[in-house]
């Protein structure tokens, strides 16, 4: 099916780009990699009036170390997260998660901040995002803010930006101490999105028990959730079998699957409980081989 009619334009720099946002109203969206939004306006699920095409805009494709975070810039793609050391060496729940989204087409094409600002409750950045404690910079013509991933995802497709506003970069803050993660996912078939995925991050104190933990789950509720409860948990801990078992107990209590073809509810709650409990062995296991 063919999208309706739309009105569309390449700016070359982001001040272009905010002030065609600004000028067209709410009817403008910005396109990234496409990879949601042109099959979105095919089915006529989305029908924007205006698009604002931003990948000829130079400088966007950024992945920086910058003062205790790394930012990600708009333009960068999921396969740029793949080959990036600079990740590999600073968040492995990324590092995990990227070479599971979608096939190599959707992974040259799509973008992370794309991908955030999709608010897919399957989509698996968010989840990431999230045990990150990441921090989304939105800028518009009037200048710029920085809202944590919490207040981002609002709900099912829905994230907090106002009209006019683009996500310029996220920040994925670096560990302080001993630090791992991952990104646990899964999907009927290579390049399904998730049936359930969770992303686990820890990081250790001097004394070996845990100052920090993140979880986050995809596809289980109506947006990527925090397992609050199940972080709290953890952290004062030392680490073991029994209390990584209570932690994905946890997070399969706050998860709210629905039965489909994919699986039971019951089902679902289990692979949450079972795949916490994995991720948080991983990240353990990468923390502790950290001097
Ligand atoms: C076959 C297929 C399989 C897929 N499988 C997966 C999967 O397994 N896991 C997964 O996570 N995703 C999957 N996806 C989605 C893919 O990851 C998309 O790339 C991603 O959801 C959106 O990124 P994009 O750059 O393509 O955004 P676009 O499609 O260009 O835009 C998506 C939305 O975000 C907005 N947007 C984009 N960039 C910005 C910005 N910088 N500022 C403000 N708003 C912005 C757009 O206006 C639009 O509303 C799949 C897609 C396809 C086609």
């Amino acid at each position: 099916m063919y999208p309706p009619a739309f009105n569309y334009s390449a700016p070359t720099s982001v001040e272009e780009v905010l002030a065609t946002l600004a000028k067209e109203g709410e009817g403008a969206r910005v396109l990234a990699g496409g990879q949601s939004l042109i099959p979105m306006m095919k089915l006529r699920l989305a029908s924007p009036s205006y698009l604002v095409d931003i990948n000829d805009v130079d400088g966007l494709d950024y992945i920086t170390d910058v003062n205790g975070h790394v930012a990600i810039g708009a333009l960068v793609r999921h396969n740029d997260i793949v080959k990036s050391e600079l990740i590999g060496s600073t968040n492995h729940a990324m590092t995990d998660a990227a070479p599971w989204i979608a096939d190599p087409i959707v992974r040259n094409r799509g973008t992370v901040c794309g991908s955030i600002a999709h608010c897919d409750p399957e989509g698996d950045w968010n989840s990431v995002m999230l045990a990150a404690r990441a921090e989304v910079v939105a800028q518009s013509a009037a200048g710029e803010r920085v809202i944590p991933i919490d207040d981002f995802i609002v709900d099912f497709f829905t994230n907090s930006l106002e009209p006019g506003e683009i996500v310029k970069e996220v920040r994925v803050p670096k560990y302080t101490g001993r630090g791992g993660g991952a990104y646990v996912k899964l999907e009927r078939k290579i390049g399904d999105y998730a049936t359930v995925g969770v992303a686990t991050q820890l990081e250790l104190g001097d004394d070996g028990k845990i100052a920090k933990a993140g979880i986050a789950m995809t596809a289980v509720n109506s947006k990527n959730t925090r397992a609050a409860a199940a972080e709290q948990v953890l952290v004062g801990e030392t680490p073991s079998d029994e209390l990584f078992r209570e932690a994905g107990n946890a997070a399969a209590q706050a998860s709210e699957p629905e039965t489909n073809v994919r699986g039971t509810e019951e089902w679902k709650r289990e692979v949450v409980s079972v795949y916490t409990r994995r991720g948080l062995e991983t990240a353990l296991a990468q923390a502790q081989a950290q001097a």
